[in-house]
């Protein structure tokens, strides 16, 4: 079968060559064990740490070894009396076409509920990401002012929907006209920026939000948070999610001084990773299930097509190629 491994370390911005596809043999299946064949690859900014050979929650991918990630497969011969064949499981999974993993690896989800893709997105990863940041650390209330950033990514999205549902006027800040277009349109949001061609972003968020910034759902830290903070409001919630404008640079910048804005304004910054949320990620997939199921939360996917072009998925992240989830289908 195909894989792909991890050739090389990126400095800054990743390339494809960074990548190695190649073929390998499978062995045998044991006891305790299944087959399976990925049907969807996920790609996540958070791969682009694991890049690096530093420590982090994630270890780092090792050279010549595969990249592993988010996956839905199907079962194609089971060892197991978890796993029946044609069942299809999600988990944490090697990029590679078939591949053998335990049993207790793989969870077993219905795809009669929703498409298997959801599991990645709206229903798994980013979904959930969205959901535990915004209601348990952003916290917002009815009236109140949600900006999020990464607006139109596989989180921004979910948070932006969610944010509306709680009956609070949501402003989203994006990368291109048509993701503008598609927040407004799409998933409902009262206002939206196109960071690439607003020359003063402090300035178009103050008239975006009349009211201030109750909460700032950061999905990319950088000089668009430094202005989102200009306006932020007494008694603020900043749930941390990410910084992926940061994630490719050698060296961090330095933003302005926080003191009179955070300090003074009584804010309150929460860093977080999914990960923490375990305990409770049940009730999270019940809420996000039944807003889809009642059409008012929309999953929005960008597949690529074909296992080889992983790398070239994972790397369309940094340039803004996709809206809501980034997915490949084998
Ligand atoms: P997205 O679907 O949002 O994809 C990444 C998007 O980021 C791109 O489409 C692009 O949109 C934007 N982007 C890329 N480079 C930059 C840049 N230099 N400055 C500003 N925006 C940029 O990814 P996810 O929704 O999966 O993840 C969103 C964020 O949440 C990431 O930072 C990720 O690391 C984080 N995350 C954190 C988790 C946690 O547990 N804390 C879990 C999951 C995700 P555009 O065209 O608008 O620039």
């Amino acid at each position: 079968t195909a894989q792909i491994v991890l050739a090389s370390r990126p400095k800054g911005l990743p390339v494809t060559d960074n990548f190695r596809m190649e073929q390998v043999d499978l062995p045998q299946i044991n006891d305790g064990e299944i087959l399976l064949k990925g049907l969807y690859y996920s790609v996540d900014p958070y791969m682009r740490g694991r890049m690096n050979d530093a420590k982090s929650y994630a270890p780092p991918f090792e050279i010549d070894q595969p990249i592993y990630g988010g996956v839905i497969g199907k079962v194609v011969e089971s060892k197991s009396e978890l796993h029946q064949p044609g069942d299809v499981v999600v988990g944490n999974f090697p990029w590679r076409r078939d591949f053998i993993v335990n049993e207790k690896e793989a969870r077993k989800i219905d795809a009669s509920l929703a498409p298997a893709s959801y599991y990645l997105g709206i229903l798994g990863m980013t979904g959930l990401t969205a959901y535990f940041g915004l209601m348990h650390i952003g916290k917002p209330k009815a009236g109140e002012t949600v900006v999020v950033s990464g607006a139109a990514g596989a989180v921004g999205a979910v948070v932006g929907q969610i944010a509306k549902i709680q009956g609070c006027h949501v402003v989203g800040i994006a990368g291109s006209e048509e993701k503008v277009q598609l927040l407004i349109t799409e998933f409902g949001f009262d206002k939206a920026i196109n960071y690439n061609t607003t020359h003063d972003i402090t300035k178009a968020i103050a008239d975006a939000c009349p009211n201030g910034v109750d909460v700032y759902f950061d999905n990319v830290g950088g000089e668009i948070s430094d202005a989102v903070i200009n306006n932020i409001n007494f008694y603020a919630r900043i749930p941390l999610c990410g910084q992926i404008a940061l994630y490719n640079t050698t060296e961090i910048p330095v933003g302005p001084r926080l003191q009179p804005m955070l300090l003074t304004r009584s804010v309150l910054m929460q860093g977080f990773i999914i990960g923490q949320f375990q305990a409770q990620f049940q009730e999270g997939i019940e809420h996000l299930a039944k807003w889809v199921k009642e059409g008012k939360l929309k999953a929005h996917e960008t597949i690529e097509h074909g296992f080889e072009n992983l790398p070239k998925a994972l790397l369309g992240l940094f340039k803004g190629n996709n809206t809501g989830k980034m997915l490949v289908e084998a």
